[in-house]
């Protein structure tokens, strides 16, 4: 051996000593109960040398073989036995008492084994007894090394022990071919050290490798669930941990799941980059996590909408828990030194009363949410078995709506808004008609809400902004057109060119049209549209605030924007509250407008009474079922044509009493 294979030789010595193991347990758990398999071949081993020894004892009769056999069949059978026993329920048992007991087993066996081989040559019981003996211990030595390599310390210890007595034995009987025998028994300690340590180093290797690929699929896994941006759990790590986290809650009362989706998300993003709206969900999903006690999840499910499940005690409590999310949600926030405030609908499923399973639960928050969404902004739903149905309703509605289009069943009408001095008409609103084939008349204002939620509202506005200019320009030049806007539609990509372009495709110039919006386009402070307003001012196109009276009322909006024309709700005209206050209320807006050159349109005007009330009130402008419903096209261009004729002015006196 070269000085170099005696190095190597050591330190494999020095790995075998304990505490240089440099296996992990886990590695050499499953080498030690390696040890127990391949029970049959162990036992048959184990059976032949007792069967060896006691034909060697039986042939010779001496009483020391005698003894040496039956203690050798002892443990052997006892070896058996512990063996069966162990094997049983290997991995309950500690890895250190198994490698203990058998060692114990395999030391003791394999040193009577080579006593008994010994023996037989001491004294000196026959030639073939003697080969007996020694091919059983011999041949035992070697097989064994190869069948417990995975142990190397048990498998060499085992081949010491047999060998060591056999070749003292034949030593001491002095003949050539005895020392010849020692000499070959020795030679085969380098030799099975090789092999033994060449099978170890392979088992390890493979352990090793098996461990890592292990980490490498558990660390998988941990991507796979989690959210690269928040850090907290993503729809799969919600699907995984949430019927967990529903069992435990249900054995100690109820649960609720909270699905959050932030408001104007998306703006932030847009308009200060996705590095801001990254810091902001993160930010967030922190505060989320800190409202939500141990054992419960937040989870980031996709976009800017985070689940929230925990145990909770009662309706009030998810109600207080959602307070304080929106609370906390509400919160402003410092991102690159700029103040940003978000907002949040929350919907709430509880368990038991709202489902038991994760699916039903999740279904029932999602919907609780929309109707928590469709409430406005920073509200809060639970969910009632009404939302199922009103859910079927508005989806047979989206569905039919996106044919409504292509099959020719929408139209637009056409409904005066009259100039309350001389009876002529102004302008025109235009309002769309569903007529359906099966249903009849769907109206706007069961379609429209659905429209808008779905976002089928942008094509249905652009379509009907295209038909009414087409429309108008056919008109004197003096009569405008109205349009009622969606915040939906104001806030898609290019909706201000898309306006534009409408009215050059017609030939409709900017002026004739009104863009109609209502005040809950103003309850975001967004940029985006600000920017429609103001791009669409310049090029000369007229707003109009429709619904006047019925939102917040606030006179902020009317200085704060360029609108031409304020319409004041039907409900103070014809309404039940219609009366004296509503009269005041009227007036006030009325001399506003007159300060600051706006025009007051009173809407619902079906009486003369009416019409006579609200123009002593300071209206100019009146729109309502007793000037005209709103009719087709070809109907709104008679009457205009029959207003050009009658000069003499009959029917406008008639109009406006
Ligand atoms: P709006 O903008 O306030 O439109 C006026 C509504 O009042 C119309 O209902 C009109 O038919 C109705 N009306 C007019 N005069 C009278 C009256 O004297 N008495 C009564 N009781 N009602 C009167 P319509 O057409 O059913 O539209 C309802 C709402 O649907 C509209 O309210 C508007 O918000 C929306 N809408 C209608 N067409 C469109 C559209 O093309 N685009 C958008 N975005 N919304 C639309
Ligand atoms: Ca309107
Ligand atoms: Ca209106």
């Amino acid at each position: 051996m070269g000085k170099q294979h005696i190095n190597t030789a050591w330190a494999r010595i020095q790995d075998l000593r304990e505490g240089a193991d440099p296996l992990t347990d886990q590695a050499r758990g499953a080498l030690v109960r390696s040890l127990y398999e391949r029970r049959t071949a162990l036992a048959m081993g184990a059976i032949c040398g007792a069967m060896a020894s006691t034909v060697v004892a039986f042939l010779s009769d001496n009483s020391l073989l005698y003894s040496l056999a039956f203690l050798l069949s002892s443990i052997a059978i006892l070896r058996i036995v512990n063996a069966r026993h162990l094997a049983r329920n290997p991995d309950d048992i500690d890895a250190d008492y198994l490698e203990l007991t058998y060692k114990f087993g395999a030391f003791s066996y394999a040193l009577v084994l080579g006593l008994v081989a010994a023996a037989t040559v001491a004294l000196d019981t026959g030639a073939m007894a003697q080969v007996l003996m020694i091919t059983n211990a011999v041949g035992y030595g070697i097989g064994i090394c190869a069948h417990n390599a995975a142990r190397p310390t048990i498998a060499l210890g085992q081949l010491t022990l047999v060998s060591v007595p056999v070749v003292w034995a034949v030593l001491a009987e002095g003949s050539v071919a005895g020392a010849f025998l020692a000499l070959t028994i020795a030679l085969l300690f380098p030799a099975m050290f090789s092999i033994v340590f060449s099978i170890f180093g392979t088992l390890r290797d493979s352990l090793d490798a098996a461990d890592r690929s292990a980490e490498l699929a558990a660390q998988m896994e941990t991507i796979a669930l989690t959210d690269p941006v928040t850090g907290l759990a993503n729809r799969s790590g919600l699907d995984r941990d949430l019927p967990g986290v529903l069992e435990r809650a249900a054995d100690s009362g109820n649960a609720a799941v909270l699905w959050i989706d932030l408001d104007r998300f998306k703006e932030v993003n847009e308009l200060k980059g996705h590095q801001a709206g990254d810091q902001v969900l993160r930010e967030i999903g922190s505060r989320l996590s800190a409202l939500v006690e141990d054992g419960g999840i937040v989870a980031r499910f996709a976009g800017d909408e985070f689940v929230v499940t925990t145990r909770i005690d009662s309706r009030n409590a998810a109600s207080m828990l959602a307070s304080q999310i929106l609370g906390e949600v509400r919160r402003p926030m410092r991102i690159d030194g700029e103040r940003i405030e978000m907002g949040a609908s929350i919907g709430i499923a509880l368990m038991p009363e709202d489902g038991c399973t994760a699916e039903e639960l999740m279904r029932h928050a999602d919907l609780a949410l929309y109707e928590a969404k469709i409430a406005g902004r920073s509200q809060v739903r639970f969910f009632t078995t009404d939302m199922t149905r009103d859910l079927a309703h508005r989806r047979e509605i989206e569905t039919e709506l996106r044919l409504a289009l292509s099959r020719d069943e929408l139209s637009v009408y056409f409904q005066p808004i009259v100039d309350l001095e001389t009876g002529r008409v102004r302008c025109f609103e235009a309002l769309v008609r569903w007529f359906h084939p099966e249903k009849g008349e769907i109206r706007p204002d069961e379609f429209i809400p659905v429209a808008e939620d779905s976002g089928a509202i942008v094509t249905l506005g652009n379509w009907l902004t295209g038909e009414a200019a087409r429309v108008a320009a056919q008109w004197p030049e003096d009569v405008h057109v109205a349009v009622n806007l969606s915040p939906l539609q104001l806030k898609a990509p290019g909706a201000a060119l898309g306006i534009l372009n409408a009215l050059r495709e017609a030939g409709l110039p900017p002026e004739r049209l009104e863009l109609e919006v209502t005040e809950n386009l103003f309850l975001e402070d967004s940029p985006s549209i600000a920017l429609f307003i103001k791009e669409l001012s310049r090029a000369g196109v007229r707003f109009a605030l429709d619904d006047f009276g019925t939102g917040y009322s606030s006179l902020a909006y009317i200085n704060q924007w360029p609108f031409s024309k304020i319409k004041v709700d039907r409900s103070f005209v014809s309404g039940a509250q219609a009366g004296r206050k509503s009269d005041a209320i009227i007036r006030a807006v009325s001399q506003m407008g007159h300060t600051l050159g706006m025009e007051i349109v009173a809407e619902g005007l079906e009486t003369v009474e009416q019409v006579k009330a609200v123009r002593s009130a300071g209206c100019t402008l009146g729109q309502g079922y007793h000037f005209s419903r709103a009719i087709p096209d070809y109907k709104a261009a008679l009457l205009l044509a029959e207003e050009t004729d009658s000069a003499k002015g009959e029917l406008r006196k008639r109009r406006v009493g």
